[in-house]
């Protein structure tokens, strides 16, 4: 592979991908190299858009060259050279989600082997008949469930979720859940016909009528008189309990809006058949050591080793017999537990024993699941590969960070290189080598400004990172602020949060910390939500997932509230057709200014052509997308710029329209910074523009699609989106780890924002792991002590100084190194 294995460097000629500037660099192999910089510098461009993508690029070529020609096309990284490369797998961030079938079992090739043991090796009720490994997977047509068809839930409807308000008539609206209007009346008068009474208060109805009212299958037909004021004639109306009304529009409905609204009084429930495990009664019956396999899946690893290790352990097995009863005592189960608890060992060590086999991924953060393919590729025996990694540290408290940093050194000490965009000056400081770009971000970057040894970059003036790795950053000014009042919480309880009571203070800013697993956010970003969402009547943001009940007792202060902001770091948009300009409002200002000038009116082109989606304005080829997909068999979703627009997206009359000499393609091709220059007459875009700059985004596009920004980038849009808005009242920031994949140069700017919100009166809190926003906060909420069941308490509350000196916080002794 490596003509010359005696040099143990890789060299790269000439790399100019996205922003960089023509960069020679050699980086060692068998190494662990970080990659740094701020946001925007070229990081990514060179560690994945450059290294990953031509080995990867090499790799398919070995395997097809006749899809030579089209992969030129669509994926050879903009470098003249690069030799001594390895192959390279990368474990990457988010970036496409996951399916909502897929758990922590089959992340990590777990559940293969557990179906294999209760297959081969379980205990079955007399005379069952072994089942083949598929029969434990509730996502085989042999193992799921045939009530909920391996869903392991089950739709439903309530009481209270269908009548909010039992204090209400029938007349008055009191089962919500019916469709207004006409229909509505209708099924009122259809009640009235049949006896009951709907002036009645809900609540005074008999048991019976209320629940054949909600839930009966039955329908019949009732004559309705004509009715004064609605109808003049009389009708044969049918009725339709609250139940079936709300499951027709679910299954039926074309309309979204009518299918949200009836999600609105669906709860989601465990299948009362297989209790929310998935599988069927046949499976569910063998055991092993005692258990279902759906007990297992609901354990924590922890549980599942301490229950595994005594047969894995065992001296002596027995032959195996595919007549027995019970395997487990065989060979096989020996094997096959060795096996897996020598995998879930490797979760235990990197901070991970409290998550469960069976736990969805959808519910998994970024760093969790980073964390779970790292530990399946140490097992995967492979070697002379690179690892290219993004940010492994990112949510991870420094408790954590360490056995992670270990198991990267497991990889390198079996043979590997590990190339990872970093940047955690802790994880910086432990590499082999680091390669610092810079020095500012978009074309203010793109530089090598520094590759070797770490030490070595103390004397590089232009490094921010060298700035604060060596500890000469400017430290954040704060003085802090004391609290007005209190959100004060009783009896919470949800996940590993039993009955908790927290203290919430206003108009500070608030950092909520702990290792992993330990209930941040459990607490802030459900339970703190929904509280507030509660108190101002809002309905839940993604209706799509069924509610949840709100699992607190008492609450107070929750009136000083008048607006909830959860800025997440979840794409500002699923499809290449959103991005930033369309995101904050701002294109609707370029696309008028467009359509203002004396061009666009002497032809008559209205603002609407200006947008990529309207079919006069967009390139007919591609529909505005800019580029069209190809066809390549192993490759899904391959796409290559648009054959007619060159990815313009617009057609040709429309780009021959300009304003100060470009089309609008080439002002979507604009950076932030450049726009800020190009539209500053144009006042309703500076403005967005301005805030954008503010929070450290200068750098990007304004044509990016939502699809191409980090958890980091859109969660920064979304945080500028709400400050050029600008309001008076008190709102409640909640925010998931903000400084995620942030430099800490870009951190500064960040924080600089967040603290002029609470400056405005506002209350923040955060969930953060980074040292020094922690230390800069007015208040930190410790969860912990550990995750899981082991954590889920508030071990310590108070100004950063006073959680330092707290006993038994896993925050504290790091907290304490960094305010000394
Ligand atoms: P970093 O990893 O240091 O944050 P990136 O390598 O992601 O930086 O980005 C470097 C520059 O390249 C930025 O200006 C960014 O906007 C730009 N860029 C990133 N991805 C693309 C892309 N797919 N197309 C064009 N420009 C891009
Ligand atoms: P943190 O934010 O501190 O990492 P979380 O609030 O995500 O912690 O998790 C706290 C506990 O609740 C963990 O034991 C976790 O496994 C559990 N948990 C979190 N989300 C879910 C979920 N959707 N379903 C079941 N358990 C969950
Ligand atoms: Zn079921
Ligand atoms: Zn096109």
């Amino acid at each position: 592979m490596n003509k010359d294995t005696s040099d143990p460097f890789v060299h790269v000629r000439g790399a100019r991908e996205n922003n960089l500037r023509n960069i020679d660099v050699d980086v060692p192999r068998d190494a662990m190299v970080a990659f740094t910089g701020v946001s925007g510098s070229g990081k990514s461009s060179l560690a994945f858009g450059t290294l990953y993508a031509e080995a990867q690029r090499r790799y398919f070529e070995s395997v097809a060259p006749y899809a030579r020609r089209l992969l030129q096309q669509v994926g050879a990284p903009q470098v003249q050279e690069i030799t001594g490369l390895p192959p390279a797998v990368a474990l990457q961030q988010r970036r496409g989600s996951p399916s909502s079938r897929s758990t922590v079992g089959t992340l990590t090739t777990l559940s293969n082997l557990l179906r294999m043991l209760y297959s081969r090796a379980g205990t079955y009720p007399p005379r069952a008949e072994r089942l083949e490994a598929e029969s434990f997977s509730p996502n085989t047509a042999a193992g799921a469930c045939p009530e909920c068809h391996g869903l392991g839930v089950v739709h439903d409807v309530t009481e209270d979720l269908l009548v909010p308000d039992p204090s209400l008539s029938i007349r008055e609206g009191a089962i919500a859940a019916w469709p207004g209007a006409w229909q509505g009346a209708n099924l009122r008068s259809v009640v009235n016909g049949l006896g009951i009474d709907i002036d009645r208060p809900w609540r005074r109805l008999r048991k019976k009528d209320r629940d054949w009212l909600l839930y009966t299958d039955e329908q019949p037909l009732v004559y309705v008189e004509p009715e004064e004021g609605r109808v003049d004639y009389g009708y044969e109306g049918k009725f339709w309990s609250a139940r079936k009304h709300v499951m027709h529009v679910l299954a039926d409905s074309k309309s979204e809006k009518m299918r949200e609204r009836a999600l609105r009084f669906v709860r989601s429930v465990p299948c009362p058949e297989c209790h929310g495990s998935g599988l069927r009664p046949e499976a569910l019956a063998v055991t092993f050591a005692g258990r279902s396999i759906a007990e297992i899946n609901a354990m924590p690893l922890l549980e599942v080793v301490a229950l595994l290790r005594p047969v894995a352990g065992r001296r002596r097995a027995d032959a195996t017999t595919s007549t027995a009863r019970s395997g487990e005592t065989t060979e096989v189960a020996v094997r096959i537990c060795r096996d897996l608890v020598a995998r879930v060992e490797v979760l235990l060590d990197l901070g991970l024993g409290y998550l469960s086999l069976g736990r969805r991924s959808t519910t998994l953060s970024s760093g969790e699941a980073q964390r779970l393919r790292i530990a399946t590729q140490l097992r995967s025996g492979l070697f002379g590969v690179v690892y290219v990694l993004d940010e492994p540290s990112t949510g991870l408290h420094p408790a954590d960070a360490e056995p992670l940093l270990d198991v990267l050194d497991r990889l390198k000490a079996a043979g590997n290189s590990l190339f990872v965009v970093e940047h955690d000056m802790d994880v910086v400081r432990r590499a082999d080598w680091v390669v610092d770009i810079g020095p500012g971000a978009g074309e203010g970057g793109g530089r090598v400004l520094y590759s070797g040894p770490v030490a070595g970059l103390e004397p590089v003036r232009e490094s921010a990172t060298g700035r604060h790795l060596f500890g000469r950053a400017e430290p954040l000014a704060h003085r802090p602020r004391t609290p007005h009042g209190w959100l004060r919480l009783r009896g919470v309880t949800r996940h590993n949060l039993h009955d908790v009571s927290v203290d919430v203070p206003l108009c500070v800013l608030t950092a909520v910390t702990g290792v992993s697993g330990s209930g941040k956010s459990t607490l802030v970003t459900q339970v703190l939500a929904e509280v507030v969402r509660g108190h101002l009547g809002l309905v839940p943001e993604e209706p799509a997932e069924a509610q949840l009940e709100v699992d607190v007792q008492d609450v107070s202060g929750v009136e000083s509230f008048d607006r909830l902001v959860l800025v997440d770091q979840r794409p500002i948009g699923r499809t290449p057709r959103s991005n930033l300009a369309t995101y904050t409002g701002m294109f609707d200002a370029v696309r008028k200014l467009y359509a203002a000038t004396d061009a666009a009116r002497a032809r008559g082109y209205s603002a609407g052509r200006f947008s990529f989606n309207v079919a006069e304005g967009r390139c007919e080829t591609c529909q505005g997308e800019g580029f069209v997909a190809v066809e390549l068999l192993f490759l899904p979703g391959t796409y290559a710029s648009c054959p007619t627009c060159q990815g313009a997206r617009y057609n040709a009359e429309t780009l021959e329209v300009t304003y100060r000499g470009k089309n609008i393609a080439e002002v979507l091709a604009l950076s932030v910074d450049a726009a800020a220059e190009f539209l500053s007459a144009v006042p309703a875009a500076s403005r967005s523009l301005e805030t954008l700059r503010e929070v450290g985004l200068g750098y990007l596009r304004l044509g990016q699609p939502a699809t191409e920004l980090s958890g980091g980038e859109a969660q920064r849009i979304k945080l500028a989106t709400e400050l050029q808005r600008a309001r008076r009242g008190h709102a409640l920031y909640l925010l998931d780890e903000p400084t995620a994949g942030l430099h800490p140069a870009d951190i500064a700017l960040l924080l600089r924002q967040l603290h002029r919100l609470v400056d405005a009166g506002n209350t923040v809190v955060l969930v953060e792991h980074d040292l020094d926003t922690i230390a800069t906060a007015d208040w930190v909420i410790d969860l912990g002590p550990g995750g899981g069941d082991a954590g889920g308490r508030v071990v310590a509350a108070g100004t950063p100084a006073k959680v330092a000196k707290a006993r038994r916080s896993a925050t504290a002794p790091y907290l304490a190194a960094r305010l000394a």
